[in-house]
Order: structure tokens, then C-alpha cells, then sequence
């Protein structure tokens, strides 16, 4: 075989999620966010043309890959790519870096890992550059307070704003990926005037009232397998086969749980790229929503991406970690992100923990200003993160006891007590028991104890609410039923996966 030499050039959108987050106007993280997706696509159809399909390792998420004959024709893609993104965007960069690469080495991957580590480097080298001091005279964007407002704008706000926001928020009438979403979903269901104005809108239809749920989503370790591959066809079967899972398992769970409600679309999807997702939805859907994501990219991944890349022997199936927000609408959006990507973190290492053989989620429910996960969970024994099956069984509990009509009064009892030390807890909860024991009909009492057992709770040995294994291997006490409670106003009794 000859070998082929090329020229290796990737690209990488730089700080995407800082550009979105830069305001906390839902119209104007639309806007940014289909702004991004056009260049996307438009980049994807002039390199395909340029270069031919099969010189396309991949392109997408605000990233690409592309294999060129000469170092030159390398430089000038990298120079042009850079200039005409950031004409188009204002605040946002490019990166581009090029390796001299054999795409038939049969070591692809090993070629793409020094072409990203090249990339690296040209991305901390332009960060450097880049800060630029501000005039302190100048008038900084109402929006994102960062960059020198020059245009008002035009939607009667009075607002003064920069050139990147401006773009934005004349952009958020743009539908991006709700477009997608309801060509592919159902354009009679879903139509343009069922897209939500703002976070207040699906804050409107949320059950309870006026609650939204943010959800970040994103593949564990994936980075590692893609150093494996050994074909440049393998990458690109690869890649894509992981672009269109996850958007496909995204359209599917919110056209299962994602029906307009008097006339407004309770989601918004603010990003899908490669094996990331984030989503905001009515708070009483957004657990089920990203269990149901991360459970059907698990299930498709042997067929639908690690199949056709060539990689069935490495693994047995790709999984995902989320974390899910549910706050007020009017809690700002740039730290609902933040506190999301916290979360998301913390069920990474329950699922590396787990050998990455299933996903995991983990939750939390804001109700002050606290924007801190440590702070919000000081003092608090809780089970968190779970495993989606874990999270499966915790969601039809609270169901059942729903469905029992098991007072949020004689919860909210047991809840108090967890943080008035280990005995008070226990009291509480051998009290409810107790009085749900004495009534007629035992149903509230069944469910109450086989939750408890459920998590953990040994009735033998130690009583509710105290969890005997989780606490053993924690260190510390813990408890299912802190979880329980604070999701409990947050899904209805009807509904679920099953
Ligand atoms: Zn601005």
C-alpha cells in the first residue's frame, strides 16, 4: 500500500459555552446558538466541495477535520476559516492547527491525537493574546457587561448593546435547533409559534409553577476511544454516528415529553455538538427527559456508533453523565449552566467510579440564591449522584407514594428531622411508619417501607431513614430520603418511562 501523505488541519470553536452564557436573555443564547449552528453547517458544505467528502474526518459542533494535499493550502484554509468566523460571530474565535499526517498509516487516531495536541497549543497561545484592556471611559453592553456597547437596539428595549449581542438578539427569532426539532419531530404538533419567548414562558406551563429544569449532558470518556481508531473512515463513521444519536435521543425524549402545553413548547434546546446536550424544560419533565436521553444513547451505542466505527471489541456500549438544575425561571441562566456542568462533574466520577459500565445523573433543586454545590449540600445526607437505574427506581417511588397520596406534610416531617442529628431522624421516621401502620389501609405504609429498602435501609439492624451500605462505604450517614423529598413536587404521579 502507498503511503498517503496529507496534511492534517483541525479546527476548534473557542470557549462556545462562555459566548453563549454571555447574557442571560433566552432569546439572545438562541440567537448565538443559531448563529453557531449556521456556520456549522455552512462550513461543513464549502469544505465538502472544496475537498471532497471523503477529506472530511468530520465537521460539526464547532469543530472539523479536514485533510489537505499542501502545507500551503493547510495555511491559507486556517487563515481564512479564522477570519471569516470571527467577522461572523464578533466575540468568538476559531482555532485551526495543521500536522503533516499518512492517512493510511492505519494509526488514524493516533494522527488526529497530535493534530488536537497541536491545537491545544495554538488555542492557549491565542488565549493569551487576547485580553484586551477595555477604555474606562467607554459604555460597556447592557447584555453581557464585557465588551464596548456600539448600536442600540432595535426592539423598542432602549437597550445599548455590543456588536456581538446585537447579532444575538437579532438572531433569537431564528428557530436553529427547534427548526430541526420540528421537521423531524412533527411540523402539525410543533410549530414556530409554539416556541417559548422567554424562561418566564415555560416557567408559565411547568408544574410546579413558574420552575424550569436546566440539563447538561455528555459522553464519558470518549476521547480515548477516538485515539484508538485506526482508519480515517472508521473516525468519520465514528463521529457521525455519535452526532446523530445523541440528537436523535434528544428530538425523541422531547417528543415524548415535550408536547406543546396550552400552546407553548415547555423546552428550549440550546445545544446539541458531538456527545453534548444542553436543555432547559418545564421543571416536572427535565428528570425524565435526561434520564430518557441517557439511557437511549446507551442502549444505541453498540449499533449506532461503536458498530460502524470498528470498535465493538473495545467496548461494550458508550454512557453518559448529566446533571439536572431545577430553580426558579427567573434564576439567572449562565449559573443554572454553571451549576449543571458542577453536577454533570460529580456523576462522572459515580460512573467512573462504576467502570463506565452504565450512566448517572445527579440532581439539585435551588430554591435560594446559593449558586455554590457545596454550599447548597453542606450538612445534607443525601444519595446523590445516581445511576440512571437508581434514579429509574427512586422516580417510580415517588410516583407510587404519590399515587397513595402520601401528604407532602408527613415527608416534610421526615425531612427536617435528617438534619436535627442521626436519633431525631430515626424517630421521625419510625413515627410516620407508625402512624401509616395503624391506618386500615396499609398502602401509604407499604410504599413508605419498601423505599426504604430500596435504598439501603436494613430493618433489622439500622432504622430508617439511614441508608446501612451507601453509609458504610460514604463514611457518613446517608439518606434516599432527602432526595426523595426535594424531587417529589417536581414529578407527577402520571408518566415515566415504563
Ligand atoms: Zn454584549
Amino acid at each position: 500500500m502507498n503511503a498517503k501523505q496529507q496534511w492534517l488541519v483541525c479546527f476548534d470553536t473557542d470557549h462556545i459555552k462562555q459566548y453563549l452564557f454571555a447574557t442571560n436573555r433566552l432569546k439572545e443564547i438562541r440567537g448565538g446558538s443559531a448563529l453557531l449552528s449556521s456556520l456549522d453547517q455552512q462550513r461543513k458544505k464549502e469544505f465538502e466541495s472544496r475537498y471532497g467528502e471523503q477529506n472530511i474526518v468530520y465537521s460539526a459542533g464547532g469543530g472539523a477535520a479536514v485533510l489537505v494535499s499542501t502545507e500551503q493550502e493547510a495555511r491559507d484554509l486556517i487563515a481564512e476559516t479564522e477570519r471569516d468566523f470571527h467577522a461572523a460571530t464578533i466575540t468568538v474565535s476559531i482555532t485551526g492547527a495543521y500536522v503533516r499526517a499518512d492517512a493510511l498509516s492505519g494509526t488514524f487516531g493516533a494522527e488526529m491525537t497530535r493534530a488536537s495536541r497541536e491545537l491545544r497549543r495554538a488555542k492557549t497561545a491565542k488565549a493569551e493574546l487576547s485580553i484586551l484592556p477595555i477604555e474606562p471611559y467607554l459604555r460597556l453592553c447592557s447584555s453581557c457587561g464585557q465588551h464596548p456597547a456600539v448600536q442600540q437596539a432595535d426592539d423598542g428595549s432602549g437597550d445599548w448593546l455590543c456588536q456581538a449581542c446585537y447579532k444575538k438578539r437579532k438572531l433569537g427569532g431564528a428557530k436553529g435547533f427547534f427548526a430541526e426539532f420540528v421537521e423531524w419531530a412533527d411540523p402539525t404538533i410543533w410549530t414556530g409559534d409554539t416556541l417559548p419567548k422567554d424562561l418566564d414562558h415555560i416557567g408559565l406551563v411547568s408544574s410546579p409553577p413558574g420552575y424550569v429544569g436546566f440539563i447538561a449532558l455528555d459522553g464519558n470518556h470518549i476521547g480515548d476511544l477516538l485515539s484508538e481508531m485506526k482508519t480515517v473512515e472508521g473516525y468519520h463513521e465514528f463521529s457521525t454516528g455519535l452526532w446523530s444519536l445523541t440528537k436523535e435521543q434528544t428530538f425523541t425524549a422531547l417528543k415524548k415529553h415535550g408536547r406543546p402545553r396550552n400552546g407553548i413548547a415547555p423546552f428550549e434546546i440550546i445545544l446539541i455538538g458531538g456527545d453534548d446536550v444542553l436543555l432547559i424544560t418545564a421543571a416536572d419533565t427535565a428528570i425524565e427527559v435526561a434520564l430518557a436521553i441517557a439511557a437511549g444513547f446507551e442502549q444505541h451505542s453498540p449499533d449506532q456508533v461503536l458498530k460502524p466505527g470498528g470498535l465493538e471489541g473495545e467496548r461494550e456500549k458508550l454512557t453518559m453523565a448529566g446533571g439536572v438544575v431545577l430553580a426558579h425561571a427567573d434564576f439567572p441562566i449562565p449559573a443554572m449552566h454553571a451549576l449543571a456542568e458542577d453536577l454533570q462533574k460529580s456523576a462522572k466520577r459515580l460512573c467512573a467510579e462504576q467502570g463506565y459500565q452504565t450512566g448517572a445523573i445527579d440532581f439539585q433543586v435551588v430554591s435560594g440564591s446559593d449558586t455554590d454545590l457545596d454550599t447548597l449540600r453542606e450538612a445534607i445526607p443525601h444519595h446523590r449522584p445516581y445511576t440512571l437505574a437508581q434514579l429509574r427506581k427512586l422516580l417510580k417511588h415517588v410516583r407510587q407514594l404519590k399515587a397513595a397520596d402520601l401528604p407532602m406534610s408527613q415527608l416534610q416531617a421526615m425531612y427536617q428531622a435528617l438534619f436535627e442529628g442521626e436519633v431525631n431522624a430515626q424517630l421521625a421516621s419510625i413515627a410516620t411508619l407508625g402512624y401509616l401502620g395503624r391506618s386500615t389501609d396499609k398502602t401509604r405504609y407499604d410504599r413508605l417501607k419498601a423505599f426504604f429498602a430500596e435504598f439501603g435501609v436494613k430493618f433489622d439492624g439500622q432504622l430508617p431513614p439511614w441508608d446501612d451500605e451507601l453509609g458504610k462505604r460514604r463514611g457518613q450517614r446517608t439518606s434516599a430520603l432527602t432526595d426523595l423529598v426535594e424531587l417529589y413536587p417536581f414529578v407527577s404521579a402520571k408518566g415515566g418511562t415504563e
